[in-house]
């Protein structure tokens, strides 16, 4: 009889492989374990064992290989999690390959070339020798009798009766485990030299401990009366397996809320998932988690170092954490018995992955684990995405609301100035010419009187850099990126042109190349922002936290702590600063130019305003003060703004709808972008047309459009978008179709083109 291996390789393939198992590896394959495998003539990678297979007779295929080494003794994923990867994979049309490369922590997919030697291929951290310790074949009970006249064999020998499992007739425990049960190591020689336990050195996965019920020590708030209407409404719908959205203005307790909902969860052997936006890591979200559960909290995003994911990944599966808390990736974690899973700031972009395969989204998993695990969702956004409110509409989701802060501080008031009405200043700055707007004499004389109250000011303006453009007075001429199609951003501290793209960098022109005229710089960035500030209010001191100052980490711990002590009274900054961090002092908030969000051309451009807006308007009621926001836009005629003073989520919600009917967008319909690229521009362009023929002969579609994005070259790749729209039910069959219908295509152009699916996007 011979056993037969298919494995999960982290490699673009759509099907499992196959492997021997040879003899000297028999009976120690585990599916869920991994095992060392060689692909090709070279390579070698760690696979998950996905089945096992013992056929009588041998396979005369002598293409299979036989598997290097057994690598785990114990499953390192768990039933339900790979039911999520392969949810993940369906939907999202990516390979299940691509979703372990996604989830699986590096450091437990170790892959490298064939002559390198095979241990290396075992993590190290992943199985240590032990011994195995069992009751002995020949245990009779006079052995068991004369155990009274030694106290410490006697303790010895009862632990293992008392935490060994048992296998077959005997009594089995590592030793290393035993040793933690007041089993002395001297007793433990001596009833093997007795006679009375037989060893042998064995392999184990590491952090093997036995589950214990943890002692969850939280420090939770006491809810107010109103939080406690709110919170015993979440439980009961979430009791009802209802999908739970917590509809709260900012600063009325919903995490408080949901930290209590996560409690019950542990308090009851459960697990429980909190996941948080990418930014609200440095923040004291985390903090505040972590503090309400000292003992029992790992937290999980890619920004981790390798160890740390892996050792989290480890604690979890081997239930020593309860609570985890994480960015989007922390979804595909070995979880067994979830209860509740927490989406913070449901509406925020970051749950969706949007750089690499698989582009899910981490919000619709939570509701997908719902099915998969059994556990609750619980949503919460002071400003819900038009999704979940829309799915609250028909019936899906409950809603439970809250009106009023803890801390009962008004609304903040909210000003919309025209910016068409700014005067034009500051024509000249450092030889080169401006001719851009700034900040309206309202808003400056609105810092100034936030200053002298002792307050936190917040500027918003989400460009980096000190200029948008640079471009020639005479000729026109725009340094533009040799890889993309888009202009170079001004940097000025740096004296550099920036691609925000690609990353490349060329020194700023003082003159024209083409016919040596001067250059002149257009829009502002956060930059230029800080240093007019400077100019304008020479005495106080200004914090910039933008992308440019997050990439030099310990400045920007050191201004963070400044800001957050309430010493910076001045602080800039691009989106970042409108969620996250907490600024205690801050009761003015201003944003410089509204419209470089509005315009943004993408059919969720004004709901983002609107989020954004009013998340950054919370930012000001931390105090019992009122807050005050000023917006300045070109189009204040727009109703936008009305429904953003008025925090009135309901008529831009009504609004949105009615509009994304009209022009059928999600959610009234799925909408899927299939991106094509190719460095070359004439074979990009006829294997679009031959994608977008073949989708409207094989799938059923309300609409399938071809154009040429904003930025139609990045990174010397051209670029053409494909955007599909489907009806929302029979939406999977419409997926395998489209799936093989974009393979057949990337076949017939050889690989030249690259073609990615992105659901929902
Ligand atoms: P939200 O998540 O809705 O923005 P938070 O839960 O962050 O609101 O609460 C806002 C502030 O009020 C926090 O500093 C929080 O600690 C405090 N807070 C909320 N509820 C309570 C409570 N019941 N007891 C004490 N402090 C509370
Ligand atoms: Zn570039």
């Amino acid at each position: 009889m011979t056993t037969y291996v298919n494995v999960l390789l982290p490699l673009y393939l759509d099907k499992l492989l196959i492997y021997r198992v040879p003899d000297q590896w028999q009976g120690q394959v585990v599916e869920g374990g991994r095992v060392a495998v060689s692909v090709g003539k070279r390579k070698v990678y760690s696979a998950i064992v996905m089945s096992i297979k013992n056929i009588e007779e041998d396979f005369p295929d002598t293409r299979i290989k036989d598997i290097i080494e057994v690598i785990d003794l114990k499953p390192i994923v768990t039933v339900p999690q790979i039911r999520l990867w392969q949810w993940i994979s369906d939907y999202y049309i990516s390979t299940m390959g691509e979703v372990m490369k996604n989830f699986l922590p590096t450091a437990l997919r170790i892959s490298g070339e064939l002559e390198d030697g095979i241990t290396h291929y075992r993590h190290k951290e992943s199985v240590i020798s032990d011994v195995r310790l069992s009751t002995s074949d020949s245990l009779r009970d006079e052995n068991i009798q004369t155990l009274s006249r030694s106290p410490k064999q006697k303790e010895a020998f009862l632990s293992l009766l008392k935490f060994g499992e048992l296998k077959g007739e005997n009594i089995e425990i590592w030793k290393s485990e035993l040793l933690k049960h007041d089993a002395g190591s001297t007793a433990l020689r001596e009833l093997v030299k007795r006679g009375m336990l037989s060893q042998k050195e064995e392999l184990r996965p590491r952090n093997y401990q036995v589950k214990e019920k943890i002692d969850i020590s939280a420090n939770l708030k006491v809810l107010t009366d109103i939080q406690k209407v709110a919170s015993e409404s979440v439980s009961s719908f979430l009791g009802e397996k209802k999908p739970v959205l917590l509809h709260g203005i900012s600063g009325s307790g919903k995490t408080e809320i949901y930290l209590h909902q996560v409690k019950t969860a542990v308090d009851n052997g459960f697990q429980a998932l909190i996941l948080v936006p990418e930014l609200a890591f440095s923040t004291q979200l985390s903090k505040r988690i972590l503090s309400a559960f000292p003992s029992d909290v790992a937290t999980y995003t890619s920004q981790d170092s390798a160890l740390k994911r892996f050792s989290t990944y480890q604690k979890i599966l081997n239930g020593e954490v309860k609570i985890i808390v994480g960015t989007r990736v922390a979804v595909g974690l070995p979880f067994d018995n979830l209860a509740i899973v927490v989406v913070d700031e449901e509406h925020d972009l970051s749950y969706k992955q949007s750089d690499k395969r698989p582009y899910f989204s981490a919000r619709d998993c939570a509701l997908v684990m719902q099915n998969i695990y059994g556990s609750s969702t619980l949503l919460v956004s002071a400003t819900p995405s038009i999704e979940s409110f829309y799915n609250v509409e028909m019936g899906k989701y409950a809603i439970v609301k809250i009106d009023k802060r803890y801390n009962e501080a008004p609304d903040p008031k909210i000003k919309i100035i025209d910016r068409r009405h700014i005067a034009l200043k500051d024509k000249q700055v450092y030889g080169y010419r401006f001719d851009t707007r700034y900040f309206s004499k309202y808003m400056l004389t609105e810092i100034g009187k936030c200053m002298e109250r002792g307050d936190q000011t917040l500027i918003l303006h989400n460009r980096r850099g000190f200029a948008s453009y640079m471009e020639c007075s005479n000729c026109g001429y725009i340094p533009k990126c040799t890889q993309c199609n888009v202009s170079l951003t001004y940097h000025k501290q740096s004296m550099m042109l920036e691609c925000h793209y690609c990353g490349e960098r060329r020194k700023v022109l003082d003159l024209c190349p083409k016919c040596r005229a001067n250059m002149v710089l257009h829009g502002i960035g956060s930059e230029n922002v800080e240093e007019k500030l400077d100019k304008y209010f020479p005495l106080a001191s200004i914090a910039r936290l933008d992308g440019d100052a997050m990439r030099r980490k310990k400045d920007f711990a050191d201004t963070l702590s400044a800001v957050e002590k309430g010493e910076k009274k001045l602080v800039v900054g691009t989106q970042i600063i409108t969620k996250g961090f907490d600024f205690p002092k801050a009761t003015l908030a201003c944003v410089v130019n509204v419209d470089n969000i509005l315009n943004f051309p993408n059919f969720r451009s004004e709901e983002r305003t609107y989020q954004i807006m009013t998340q950054f308007a919370g930012r000001t009621s931390r105090n019992v003060a009122q807050g005050e926001m000023i917006i300045q836009t070109s189009q204040p005629e727009n109703p936008l703004f009305l429904q953003i003073r008025n925090n009135d989520y309901l008529s831009m919600y009504r609004h949105e709808i009615e509009a994304r009917t009209v022009f059928n967008y999600p959610p009234i319909c799925k909408m899927i972008q299939i991106t094509v690229k190719c460095v070359d521009s004439e074979l990009l362009s006829s294997a679009s047309q031959d994608i977008v023929t073949s989708l409207n002969s094989g799938v059923k579609m309300i609409s399938c459009s071809l154009e040429s994005p904003l930025i139609d070259k990045i990174r010397g790749f051209y670029i053409e978008n494909i955007t599909v729209k489907l009806l929302k039910i029979g939406f999977l069959p419409a997926k395998e179709s489209m799936a093989k219908i974009i393979q057949q295509i990337v076949k017939k152009y050889k690989n030249k083109v690259i073609v990615s699916v992105n659901v929902d996007c």
